[in-house]
C-alpha cells in the first residue's frame, strides 16, 4: 500500500483548482508561459481537404441548429486554454484527491504506433485517455480496436482532419484552422460519427489538432456533447523531447493536472521517459484516472456542468 508520506510538493494544482473561478471557466493567469511546441510536425495536415459534411446522428445535435446558434458569435480568445475547456480538474472529492490524468494523442499522420509506451501502461495498469484522430484510426484500425477494447483506456476525439478549432480561420504552428462554425462542427462530427457508426462509441472529450481553440469553438464542442480538453503539463513537446526531458516534464504533474504526450511516434524518446517517470509518480502517491472519472458530463454552454 502506498502512502502519501513525502508528497509535500503535490499540492500545487489543488490550489489552482480551488480558485474562485468556476472550474469550467479557465483561469488564464494560472497557466503561466506554456511550452510552445505541442504537436509533431505533419506537413500533410495543413494540406488536408475539409471533411465531407458529416451527417448528424442521434447522438449529435443537427448541424444547421449549431450553425444557427453559434454562427454569429465572435471569439475573444485563441490559444491553449479557452473558456469552456479543461486544462486541470477539481480535486475536491475522495476519487479526485491526489489524482491526475495522462492523455496521449495519436495525430493525423501515419507515422506509427508507440507499442513500447502502450505496453508499459498496460503492464503497470496505468489508465489513460487516448485522443485519436480519424485518419490515424483508419490507418491503424487493428491497433485502434485493440485500444478501444481495453478497459484501461478511454478514447477521446482528436478530430477528423486534425485542424486547430477556430470559427474564424486562425492557424497554429502554420496549420490552418477551421474557418467557421460549420467546419468546427465537421471537424468534431466526422470522427464522432465514424466511431459511433462503426463501434457504437460516443466520445465525450475532444482535443483539437495543435491543442488550439477559440472560445466559441469550445462552446460548439460542448453543445455537441464533447468537452474540449487541453493540458497543464506538456509531457513530450510534440514527441520531440529527449527521454530526460520527458522524465522531467512528467515529474511536473500534480493532483488535478492533465498531461499531454503522444503515442503515434514510436521513434521518439517519449516511452523511455515515461518508463522512468511512472514509478516516481506512483511512489509519490499520485493516482491516475481517465478523464471520464474526473470531469462532469457536458451540458448546454449556458448551463453549469453536472457532476
Ligand atoms: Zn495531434
Amino acid at each position: 500500500m502506498l502512502t502519501l508520506a513525502g508528497v509535500g510538493t503535490l499540492g500545487g494544482l489543488t490550489a489552482l483548482a480551488a480558485t474562485k473561478i468556476a472550474p469550467w471557466q479557465t483561469d488564464h493567469s494560472a497557466h503561466g508561459t506554456d511550452p510552445a511546441w505541442i504537436e509533431p510536425v505533419d506537413a500533410s495536415t495543413s494540406l488536408a481537404p475539409p471533411a465531407p459534411t458529416a451527417t448528424a446522428t442521434g447522438t449529435l445535435p443537427p448541424r444547421q441548429e449549431i450553425i444557427s446558434r453559434y454562427g454569429t458569435r465572435t471569439p475573444h480568445y485563441w490559444g491553449l486554454h479557452p473558456d469552456s475547456s479543461w486544462s486541470t480538474f477539481p480535486t475536491d472529492t475522495s476519487l479526485t484527491l491526489n489524482s491526475a490524468c495522462l492523455t496521449f494523442d495519436a495525430c493525423s499522420d501515419s507515422s506509427g504506433y508507440d507499442e513500447r509506451l502502450i505496453n508499459r501502461l498496460r503492464e503497470q495498469q496505468i489508465p489513460a485517455t487516448l485522443f485519436v484522430n480519424q485518419r490515424w484510426a483508419t490507418t491503424h484500425r487493428q491497433k485502434f480496436e485493440s485500444l478501444m477494447a481495453d478497459p484501461l483506456f478511454e478514447i477521446g476525439n482528436h478530430g477528423t482532419n486534425h485542424r486547430p478549432l477556430s470559427v474564424s480561420g486562425r492557424s497554429a504552428y502554420g496549420i490552418a484552422g477551421t474557418k467557421n462554425v460549420a467546419e468546427v462542427y465537421d471537424e468534431i462530427a466526422g470522427m464522432h460519427t465514424w466511431m459511433d457508426t462503426n463501434y457504437d462509441l460516443q466520445p465525450k472529450f475532444f482535443r483539437p489538432g495543435t491543442a488550439h481553440a477559440d472560445n466559441v469553438a469550445t462552446q460548439v464542442s460542448r453543445a455537441m456533447g464533447e468537452w474540449i480538453v487541453m493540458f497543464s503539463v506538456n509531457g513530450d513537446a510534440g514527441a520531440t523531447a529527449s527521454a530526460n526531458q520527458v522524465y522531467q516534464q512528467f515529474l511536473q504533474l500534480r493532483p488535478g493536472g492533465i498531461l499531454l504526450a503522444h503515442f503515434n511516434r514510436p521513434g521518439s524518446e517519449t516511452a523511455a521517459g515515461v518508463e522512468r517517470a511512472l514509478p516516481v509518480l506512483v511512489a509519490r502517491g499520485l493516482h491516475f484516472r481517465r478523464l471520464g472519472e474526473v470531469l462532469p458530463a457536458t451540458t448546454s454552454p449556458e448551463q453549469p456542468p453536472r457532476w
